[in-house]
C-alpha cells in the first residue's frame, strides 16, 4: 500500500470508528501514521523521522525500544508474561522493593496497577480508608487523570463538568500558593493530592517551600499528603522524584508514565505502613487489579530502573536540560510571541502570548520533523518532555527548529493582521 492512502485509511477508519472530531484534530496538526520508534526518534508512513520531543507525555523517557528493556520484556514473554493471579511473583517483589529503596524514607509498599489514573484512584481510596475522612485538596490546573474518582481531582471544569456529581469532597486551591493550600487543609481532610511541578496545568515550578509548607499543614491535622509523581518521578526534573527538590516525605505516591520505560505500561503507588495496614490489614484483598503488577510490566520496570542508574538519567536530565531551558530562553528574548520559557530537568514549557500561537507553531514544529504538543489543562503552553537519553546535539537541534517554527508562526501572523 502506497503511504498517502495508508495514510487516508487510517485517518477514514479513525473518523469511522474512533472518533471523528479528534481525527479533524489530529489532521489539522498534520500528523502521520506513526510506524517505528528508535530512540529519540519517531517514523511515520513515509519514512520521515521526527526527533520526538514530547516524550509521550513522559513515558519515553528512556526513548523508543530502549534495547535493555526490550530484552528483558522479551526474555519474560518466553516464560510468563501475565500472573496466574494465586501464586507470589516474583518480578512484582523485587520491583517493590527496588521502588521502596529509591523513594523516601517511609515509603516502604507498593500497590501495582497499569496506568496513571488507576494509581490516583488507588491514592484517593488509600487515603479515605486511612484516615476515615472524605475532603480532598487538589489544585486548579492539576491533572490526576480522567476515570470518575481521579477526574473530581483534575483541576480543570472543561473536563469535570459533563460527568457531575462526580466523587464529593473535593476543595481546589490555586496551585504554587501555600498559603492558600494550607488554609484548606483541616481536620476533615483525609488528603492534599498535588503534582511537584503541575505538568499538564503548563509546566509550573512551584516555589521553594511550597511542598514543605502543605506537609507542615497534613501533619498539623492528620491529613495525608499524596504527591502525584506519574509526570515527574523516574530522573524527568533532574531528581529522580519531583520531591526530592524540597526534601519531603510524603505518604504516598503515584507513579505510571516513565516506569515502563516506554515499553509496557505500568502504574504503581507507593505507601508507608500506616496506610498499607489501615487498608489491607483487615480484608488483604480490599483493593486489587487483574493485571496489575504482572510479570512483563514489572520486568520493564525493574529494567527501567537499571538504565536510569547505568546511563546516569538523572545527571543526564540536568545537563541536557539546561541545554534545552538556556535555549528556549533565548527564544524568549527574541521572540514577542513567547512570553516565558521554564520547567526543571527535562520537563520544560514554553508560554504563548495567545492560545491559537501555540497550535499553530506545533503545526509548524511537525512540518520540520519535530513532535511537540501542548499541555492539556493550558493550551498556551507548549511542552519540550524530550527523552532523557537524548544527545546534546540533538537538544541544540530541537531548540533550533522550534525557534524556526516561532519565526515562521510569527510571519504567518504577520500576514494575517
Ligand atoms: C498522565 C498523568 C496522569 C494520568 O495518567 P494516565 O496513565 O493517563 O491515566 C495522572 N497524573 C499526572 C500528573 C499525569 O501527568
Amino acid at each position: 500500500m502506497q503511504a498517502d492512502e495508508l495514510h487516508a485509511e487510517v485517518v477514514r477508519k479513525y473518523s469511522e470508528h474512533i472518533n471523528p472530531y479528534l481525527a479533524k484534530l489530529m489532521n489539522f496538526a498534520g500528523f502521520g501514521v506513526e510506524v517505528q520508534g528508535e530512540g529519540c526518534y519517531l517514523t511515520d508512513q513515509d519514512g520521515k523521522r521526527y526527533l520526538d520531543c514530547l516524550g509521550g507525555y513522559g513515558v519515553f523517557s528512556l526513548g523508543h525500544r530502549h534495547p535493555k528493556v526490550v530484552e528483558a520484556v522479551k526474555r519474560q514473554l518466553d516464560e510468563l508474561p501475565l500472573s496466574g493471579k494465586t501464586f507470589f511473583s516474583k518480578n512484582q517483589a523485587d520491583l517493590a522493593e527496588r521502588l521502596a529503596r529509591i523513594t523516601p524514607e517511609g515509603i516502604e509498599f507498593t500497590f501495582f496497577c497499569n496506568s496513571g489514573t488507576e494509581a490516583v484512584e488507588a491514592a484517593l481510596k488509600f487515603a479515605k480508608a486511612t484516615t476515615r475522612r472524605a475532603k480532598v485538596v487538589s489544585t486548579i490546573g492539576g491533572f490526576h487523570g480522567k476515570t470518575i474518582g481521579s477526574l473530581s481531582t483534575t483541576g480543570r471544569e472543561k473536563y469535570r463538568k459533563p460527568f457531575e456529581p462526580l466523587m464529593p469532597g473535593v476543595e481546589f486551591v490555586p496551585y504554587a500558593d501555600a498559603e492558600a493550600a494550607v488554609g484548606a487543609i483541616d481536620d476533615s481532610t483525609a488528603c492534599m493530592i498535588v503534582e511537584p511541578i503541575q505538568g499538564e496545568g503548563g509546566i509550573h515550578v512551584p516555589p521553594d517551600g511550597y511542598l514543605r509548607a502543605i506537609r507542615e499543614a497534613c501533619d498539623r491535622h492528620g491529613a495525608l499528603l499524596v504527591l502525584d509523581e506519574v509526570q515527574t518521578g523516574f530522573a524527568r526534573t533532574g531528581k529522580m522524584f519531583g520531591c526530592e527538590h524540597e526534601g519531603v516525605r510524603p505518604d504516598v505516591m503515584t507513579f505510571a508514565k516513565a516506569l515502563g520505560g516506554g515499553v509496557i505500561p505500568i502504574g504503581a503507588v507507593s505507601f508507608t505502613e500506616r496506610i498499607c495496614e489501615a487498608v489491607f490489614s483487615e480484608n488483604p484483598l480490599l483493593h486489587t487489579s487483574t493485571f496489575g503488577g504482572n510479570p512483563i510490566a514489572c520486568a520493564a520496570g525493574l529494567a527501567t530502573l537499571d538504565v536510569i542508574k547505568e546511563e546516569g538519567l538523572v545527571e543526564r536530565a540536568n545537563e541536557i536540560g539546561a541545554v534545552l531551558i538556556a535555549g528556549l530562553r533565548e527564544i524568549k528574548e527574541k521572540s514577542e510571541l513567547v512570553t516565558d520559557a521554564r520547567g526543571r530537568g527535562m520537563m520544560l514549557g514554553v508560554e504563548f502570548s495567545m492560545d491559537e500561537v501555540g497550535e499553530l507553531t506545533i503545526a509548524q514544529v511537525v512540518k520540520r520533523g519535530m513532535i511537540a504538543a501542548y499541555t492539556l489543562n493550558n493550551p498556551r503552553v507548549i511542552r519540550i518532555e524530550p527523552p532523557l537519553v537524548m544527545t546534546k546535539e540533538q537538544a541544540e537541534r530541537a531548540v533550533e527548529t522550534l525557534g524556526e517554527a516561532i519565526e515562521e508562526t510569527q510571519e504567518i501572523l504577520a500576514t494575517l493582521i
